[in-house]
């Protein structure tokens, strides 16, 4: 194979998330920023909706206009003394929410137009939703460990910004009482790009009983301080809400809580709403650790990473599976996946959602549609194969990527697209399609639905 992507690669987009040592100022600006964004998006999304239910296309670049002629005017917007509070944010924070919801928009629209389950946008609530505010390229500085931001100047950070290159903006973001500055940055392409240290192809199969299993019968387990955070989250959870449940009776509200309503907030409430998102920050922390490296490792060993293209198992799950799911991360392992496998060279196949690679046996090929949800291992009816369940779906998905780069080298260059026949290659026929996904440069808008062939040319290393 011969290295089809060159010098006219464009180059890589890539976020690195730097934590900020704020002072108590500075802290204070960032929430009320990021108060400003959450309740300009609220703002825009009512009169959107107004829009929409009236017939029309929500119009961003409309609202925004007609926010601008109220935003120093409407009572709403003035602080007690009758003086506009926007003007003591930067204008970033109370931009972007437009853009935002312009993408959120369009998104609905294009998966309504495509005929899948669409979700309209949805009001942001306090303590619900991230706090977070853009900040756009001209209006901020890097030097160093120091970031020179807008309205609060110069700003202590972690740690320097970890590439050269454009950048295109920035975004302030708070998990627990942690804020962090992300910057996106356009990496030139010899600066992102990795070596990678082997030539394999992997099928994965996230799981249930471990957290991925490969296609080389190796099984991958979640870390080990996750179960018990999530033992201590139930337990924090629980506190919360019995002080929560404490302060609806003393209010004297049973059932829902009418909207609007501010229940008196008591010290320890607070304390234990605070103890929880903490717990909640520290999990996410060491989950996404565990996904990173192993994403990492999948790129940076393998020419070709199978994995299933959507959570199915996540579908088809009751509540006590989903928690095992909710560990691996579905969807975030996807997102580091595509993002990374350009970095490495390495091409991602997604498996067809109706692609059976649990159920087919992967010696003979023969479908065993009883195969039940819990059954860990099983007996090939047609040929006596012996299964570990998790390993014979992930030799599945080996198989699907090593047909589908043997298509890829096979077929003349007019005519790559996979086939689902040819998807399948030498190993079981299922019906199995095939979604290679390649170079999209963290451009990916979530939906990895690419079937078009072209994406599908040569490249290795
Ligand atoms: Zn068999």
């Amino acid at each position: 194979m011969e290295n089809t992507l060159g010098a006219d690669a464009a180059p890589m987009l890539l976020a690195h998330r730097i934590t900020i040592d704020p002072t108590d100022g500075q802290r204070e600006y960032f929430a009320r920023a990021a108060g400003t964004a959450r309740r300009v998006w609220n703002w825009g999304l009512a009169e959107s909706l107004r829009q929409v239910a009236s017939g029309c296309k929500p119009n961003a670049m409309a609202l925004k206009k007609q926010f601008n002629a109220i935003k120093y005017l409407d009572p709403a917007w003035l602080d007690a003394d009758g003086n506009p509070w926007l003007r003591s944010v930067h204008r970033d924070a109370h931009a972007q929410p437009f853009a935002n919801l312009a993408k959120a928009w369009s998104r609905y629209f294009a998966q309504r137009r495509a005929g899948e389950k669409a979700y309209p946008p949805r009001f942001k609530k306090k303590g619900r939703c991230t706090d977070s505010f853009y900040i756009a390229n001209d209006k901020f500085r890097l030097d160093g460990k120091t970031a020179v931001l807008p309205k609060v100047g110069r700003v202590a950070l972690r740690e320097a910004l970890r590439w050269p290159g454009r950048i295109l903006g920035a975004s302030v973001s708070r998990e627990a009482e942690q804020w962090f500055l992300s910057v996106q940055v356009e990496v030139p392409d010899d600066v992102a790009r990795r070596r990678r240290t082997g030539n394999g192809i992997v099928g994965v199969d996230l799981g249930v009983s471990s957290a991925a299993t490969l296609s080389t019968s190796e099984k991958i387990s979640a870390p080990r301080p996750l179960r018990g955070a999530l033992r201590r989250l139930r337990i924090r959870s629980r506190r919360l809400s019995r002080k929560l449940e404490s302060a609806r009776t003393t209010a004297g509200i049973t059932g829902r809580i009418p909207k609007g309503t501010r229940l008196p907030v008591s010290k320890n409430r607070t304390k234990g709403a605070l103890a929880l998102a903490r717990l909640q920050a520290r999990i996410a922390r060491v989950r996404r650790d565990f996904t990173h490296k192993l994403t990492t490792r999948l790129c940076r060993e393998n020419q070709a990473v199978a994995i299933e293209g959507l959570n199915v198992k996540g579908m088809l799950a009751n509540s006590r599976l989903s928690r095992a799911i909710a560990d691996v991360g579905f969807y975030e392992f996807r997102r580091q996946l595509l993002y990374k496998a350009p970095r490495y060279g390495t091409d991602i196949v997604l498996a067809d959602r109706w692609y059976p690679s649990s159920k087919l046996c992967s010696h003979c090929g023969v479908r065993n549609a009883t195969l039940a949800l819990g059954e860990r291992t099983w007996r090939c009816a047609a040929c006596g194969a012996h299964h570990d369940r998790d390993v014979n779906a992930a030799i599945n998905l080996q198989r699907l990527a090593t047909g589908a780069l043997a298509a890829r080298t096979a077929l003349p260059e007019a005519s790559r697209a996979v086939t689902p026949g040819t998807a399948a290659g030498t190993g079981p026929a299922g019906g199995g399609k095939v979604t290679p996904v390649r170079d999209e440069h963290g451009q990916q808008d979530g939906s990895g639905q690419e079937e078009n062939g072209a994406h599908l040319c040569a490249r290795s290393r």
